[in-house]
């Protein structure tokens, strides 16, 4: 149970407990939530020390709560209310812009458990005759029906990684020296996954699925087999198990890899061939004999291919590629030096410039840059020129302390206005590091303004990297309509590169888009927009859909040294 298993716990219970129309407690439950994701220690460590009552918020009812869940895995109090209230209605609650206000009036008023019942509502304007209620409302409503909808119930790669990784380990302990590994769209990298798959050799499949399901965080059990299992997580991911003979075990990983199109083309070549591909391996046509299985590098070689990595197995020209001996050598999460996009408490992050320091020097990083919000964005408290010339001094000291073990960049995100001007002038963004340029505002311009608007940024002579450059929130926000073609052309000239934004929820940009910048000879700077030590650690999701991308080290800024990087973006200011 990490701090965001158990904040996500009391969020739960908040949004419940509001959806009773009980007050002040949901509010408690929230500040107790938000002060442990802020957490800088892991709470079961807190709990053992007796520190956990020492967070801000969490009084003694909620210091109950959090040993509870922290030694049990769950919180009786939430199962509790979660009968209390009409499961369809939690699901109203995913709904972007919909609050357990709201959800709960719609609820008292027109009897709404679910989203269909609300989607059909909406569709037939019963919404208009509530009380603070207009054409508005519905129509955003039905929007944030059809984002859901179109989110299809999937789970951000970034959330699920962490979640698959922990459930592996939990097994491989419990039957270790057998190899094992996470499939599906999750080893694929997708930017969002729809369940796990966990898949494992062995002779004593009982055993296996045994440990599989007595993993502390299992809801339900929804199959128990010797071969396969199903179970569902408290947090409501299904995780499906998948138990072979060493013998099947590279062509079984192969297989439940996908994706199914990438399958496709790979039995074709085995037909061609005379071979048969499948789950337990591949197969002489005829005499049935097994040609290879034990490994996937095995299948493919018996095939005539190179192994493929798993990111690149879509069906976007791999085959072909690897059949040229055309694939790219990818970039790898060990080539990567440092994170360009980092925001602290001087203006919306919640951490120190000291802090991320020595954090992002622990992890082994070369360098960071510190990029704070500029002054437009108020909502974000960002830095007047005034501020960011006096944190310029701050990170000047921090950069001086840890000289011997990381390079601080100094830099700013700054913002791009509507008209396309930056929301610093040039001859302060000139004593900057590292600029990056993003859009916050506006969101919904004409494609053509806004293609206007980015170009005139990127060829202002002042930017070093396009922030977040569509905008997207996955579930939440569709990209914003730009050519990015154009773009990537004027980028090219211009000498700026594109942000691989690695937020979990971000992830732009995104993978097809990479290859595009490629193409166009456009290089990508990796960040994570960090709001925290804590988020440091998604730099591997950027990583990630950077090879989805087809994106090798030299297409990555991240890999070149400190040095080089500041040869490089000077280039700027010359
Ligand atoms: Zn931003
Ligand atoms: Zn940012």
């Amino acid at each position: 149970m990490g701090n965001p298993d158990v904040a996500r716990i009391f969020y739960e219970v908040a949004d419940l407990l509001e959806l009773q129309g009980v007050s002040f407690k949901p509010q408690a439950y929230r500040r107790a939530a938000a002060a442990i994701e802020q957490l800088e220690v892991d709470i079961a460590d807190a709990v053992r020390e007796g520190r956990h009552k020492e967070i801000p918020g969490v009084g003694a009812a909620i210091a109950k709560k959090i040993e509870e869940i922290v030694d049990t895995g769950r919180l009786a109090y939430l199962d509790e209310l979660k009968s209390e209230v009409p499961a369809g209605l939690l699901e109203v609650l995913m709904i972007p812009d919909v609050g357990p206000k709201t959800a709960m009036q719609l609820h008292r008023e027109l009897g709404i458990s679910s989203v269909a019942e609300l989607k059909e509502a909406v569709e037939s304007h019963r919404l208009q005759s509530l009380k603070g209620f207009g054409a508005k409302t519905e129509e955003r409503i039905l929007l944030g029906i059809r984002t859901l909808e179109s989110s299809g119930g999937r789970t951000l790669l970034g959330e699920a990684r962490p979640v698959a990784r922990a459930y592996l380990a939990h097994v491989m302990a419990c039957v270790p020296d057998v190899p094992a590994s996470i499939c599906g769209s999750l080893r694929r990298g997708r930017d969002t996954i729809g369940d796990i798959d966990i898949l494992v050799a062995s002779d004593s499949p009982d055993e296996v699925s045994e440990a599989f399901a007595s993993y502390g965080l299992v809801s339900e059990v929804l199959a128990r087999g010797s071969t396969k299992s199903s179970v569902l997580l408290q947090n409501g991911l299904q995780v499906d198990l998948r138990v072979v003979e060493a013998s099947s075990y590279g062509a079984a990983l192969q297989y439940f890899t996908g994706s199914k199109e990438h399958n496709v083309i790979v039995r074709k070549i085995g037909v061609e061939r005379g071979l048969k591909v499948n789950e337990y391996g591949v197969f002489e046509r005829g005499t049935e004999r097994p040609v290879a299985g034990d490994s996937e590098e095995s299948v493919y070689e018996a095939l005539g291919l190179p192994w493929i990595p798993p990111e690149l197995r879509e069906d976007a020209g791999e085959v072909s590629a690897a059949l040229d001996g055309k694939l790219p050598s990818l970039v790898d999460a060990s080539d990567i030096r440092g994170d360009f996009h980092i925001h602290t408490d001087w203006s919306d992050g919640s951490d120190t410039i000291e802090e991320i320091a020595s954090a992002a020097a622990n992890l082994g990083y070369e360098f960071v840059a510190i990029t704070d919000h500029s002054q437009s964005l108020t909502i974000a408290n960002g830095l007047s020129p005034e501020k960011l010339r006096r944190q310029l001094g701050e990170i000047g000291r921090v950069g001086d302390k840890h000289a011997d073990d990381i390079t601080v960049f100094s830099g700013s995100e700054v913002d791009i206005k509507p008209d396309g001007s930056l929301d610093f002038p040039s001859s302060l963004l000139r004593e900057l590091d590292v600029v990056i340029a993003s859009i916050h505002s506006k969101m919904k311009m004409p494609k053509a303004d806004m293609t206007k608007r980015m170009t005139k940024a990127l060829e202002s002579g002042d930017v070093d990297i396009l922030g977040h450059p569509t905008a997207r929130i996955i579930g939440r926000r569709e990209p914003v309509e730009v050519d990015l073609e154009e773009i990537f052309e004027v980028a090219a000239d211009a000498g700026v590169a594109m942000e691989v934004n690695a937020f979990p929820d971000r992830l732009d940009l995104r993978d097809v888009h990479c290859r595009l910048a490629k193409e166009h000879g456009v290089p990508v700077a990796i960040g994570t927009d960090s709001h925290s030590v804590r988020h440091l650690e998604y730099l591997e999701l950027g990583t990630i859909t950077a090879r989805r991308g087809w994106l090798e080290k030299g297409d990555v800024l991240n890999t070149f040294r400190p040095n080089d990087i500041r040869k490089r973006l000077s280039g700027r200011r010359s």
